[in-house]
């Protein structure tokens, strides 16, 4: 099993039992120290310091001052700065994919994919830097010409979720600097060690460069660092990920003064299964929407609606798919399941169980905490399925653990009708072979949600879409498509290069 100690001190950072230094430290903060254990085995790995409201205000002069230039930089020349980032990225893929696993709990496996995620995003931004496009426009007026340009926002603040602690805030801060802002990123306090460890990476490039720091900031700290992002007018761009009751906090202090905010948040992720199914396709693409990241992405499947006919023969592939799971150490590349992230998140499992019970659920695989000394850190849970009715209460909410459940549906109205009943909508599937179902599902009057799938499951994206979802998941949309436009401020230029004045709608003013 791979040395922590080594993987730490290969990132910069070198754990010192009491926190962990830098040597020259890439964040700022002399607040008391965020402790960060390890869901694998419960040890401490080490800590950083968190901000205060000065060492806050230090950040945002520092990327105030950085804005001034980055944003007089070509966008093309930015791009070349954020392609050495994603060279550097890739340096370190294999150590920091270790420590995303080890701070995270998720699989070796997704760790790496999760830094290749980063480097994707960073190979994308680098095309982008080159296709930042306005529209020009054909005036109404003789000799004049109309044209729209996109221009930096200013600084854009990151607040990040636990469960993905580097690609998201890659996502929002790869395209935020091809666009010509700079970044304040606040991590989740859950994984604080994963974002100072990218830190160290990206201020390599940026000394190398001769770039100020300020374009690339960290804030480490609980909610009142989020907090102070979401009320301040310094920041141009609030981009939230994490739960729908962050998300409603940061979005009202965002809107009381009237700035911008990117929303993404929690999900309640069905998969439709048709009697016209392939289900050698579908099982796989359930079973691992489900327990992958041990439930733990916005986008695992919660739900399964599955048309009456085939109910018990996918019931009994489930349960005989689950029964071959193997919990451990994510670690271990022969292991499917890591933990849950912390103690807490073992108790909402245990609530939610038990909501499930008193609703007059019947679980099918049964929930349970795992003990013992591969377990020691008291976070791992069996992935568990139940039979339900999709109006219990506790079906309306997302509970970030492997809890999954299934639901019979009899016509594709009434499956279209229970995936859309929930007050989330991120991601959603159905697997069919029959045309008239998908393009049903597809069409405005299918899913509601922002990522609709045909025969692949609800559970991760690739980076060249549009990512988000709508209502209480946030409305904003991340990553690929036009996604960029989010970042920068548009502009519209209307020039005369003729020697009268026409007005606009043949209004007449003459003096
Ligand atoms: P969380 O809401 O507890 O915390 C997320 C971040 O918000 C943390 O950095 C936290 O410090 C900060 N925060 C908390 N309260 C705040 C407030 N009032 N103001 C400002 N910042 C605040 O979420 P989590 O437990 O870390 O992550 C799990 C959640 O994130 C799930 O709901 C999941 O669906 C969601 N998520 C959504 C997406 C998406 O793209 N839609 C991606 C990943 C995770």
């Amino acid at each position: 099993m791979t040395d922590i100690k080594i993987v730490l001190s290969k990132l910069g950072i070198q754990d010192l039992n009491n926190g962990i230094s830098t040597g020259q430290k890439s964040w700022i903060g002399d607040g008391d120290v965020i402790e960060s254990f390890s869901p694998v085995n419960g040890r401490k790995i080490g800590g950083a310091n968190q901000a205060e409201r000065s060492d806050y205000d230090a950040v945002v002069n520092k990327a105030a001052s950085a804005f001034k230039s980055w944003r007089e930089m070509p966008a093309p020349k930015r791009g070349e700065i954020v392609r050495q980032m994603g060279e550097e990225l890739r340096k370190f893929k294999s150590e920091l994919g270790t420590l995303v696993s080890y701070e995270m709990g998720k699989s070796l496996q997704e760790g790496l994919g999760e830094v290749q995620e980063m480097i994707d995003i960073a190979d994308f931004a680098v095309g982008l830097s080159r296709q930042l496009y306005g529209l020009s426009m054909h005036s109404e007026r003789p000799q004049h010409r109309m044209y729209e340009q996109w221009h930096p926002l200013g600084i854009v603040g990151i607040i990040s979720a636990f469960n993905f602690p580097v690609a998201v805030w890659s996502w929002n801060a790869m395209l935020a600097w091809v666009c010509g802002d700079v970044c304040i990123w606040k991590p989740s306090e859950k994984t604080p060690l994963t974002a100072l460890a990218c830190q160290n990476i990206i201020k390599t490039v940026l000394q190398n460069n001769k770039i100020p720091e300020g374009v690339s900031c960290v804030v480490t700290g609980g909610r009142d660092a989020g907090e102070w992002l979401a009320g301040d007018p310094r920041i141009a761009l609030v981009s939230a990920t994490g739960s729908t009751r962050m998300g409603r906090a940061v979005a009202e202090a965002v809107a009381k003064r009237l700035g911008r905010s990117l929303l993404e948040l929690g999900g309640n992720n069905a998969i439709i299964v048709s009697q016209h199914a392939d289900l050698a396709v579908a099982i796989p693409g359930i079973v691992f929407g489900a327990v992958g990241t041990a439930g733990q992405r916005c986008t695992s499947t919660r739900r399964v609606i599955l048309h009456e006919s085939i109910f018990e023969d996918v019931k009994d592939k489930l349960v005989r798919a689950y029964s071959q799971l193997r919990i451990g150490n994510p670690l271990d590349p022969e292991i499917h399941v890591g933990p849950l992230i912390d103690i807490d998140a073992v108790k909402e499992y245990e609530k939610t169980v038990q909501k499930v019970k008193d609703a007059g659920g019947k679980f099918l695989v049964e929930p349970r905490v795992l003990t013992g000394d591969a377990f020691s850190s008291g976070c791992y849970v069996a992935p568990c399925i139940a039979e339900v009715e999709s109006q219990f209460e506790i079906v309306q909410h997302e509970t970030f653990a492997p809890i999954l459940y299934l639901i019979k549906y009899s016509s594709l109205e009434e499956a279209i009708e229970i995936q859309n009943s929930v007050p989330q909508g991120l991601s959603s599937a159905i697997f069919t072979l029959n045309i008239r179902e998908s393009e049903q599902f597809l069409s405005q009057a299918g899913s509601d949600c922002g990522i609709a799938n045909v025969n692949i499951g609800t559970s991760g994206a690739e980076i060249g879409g549009a990512f988000g979802g709508e209502k209480e998941t946030g409305g904003g949309r991340e990553s690929g498509s036009d996604a960029w436009k989010a970042y920068m401020r548009r502009q519209t230029n209307t020039i005369n290069f003729g020697n009268t004045l026409p007005l606009a709608q043949g209004i007449k003013f003459e003096i």
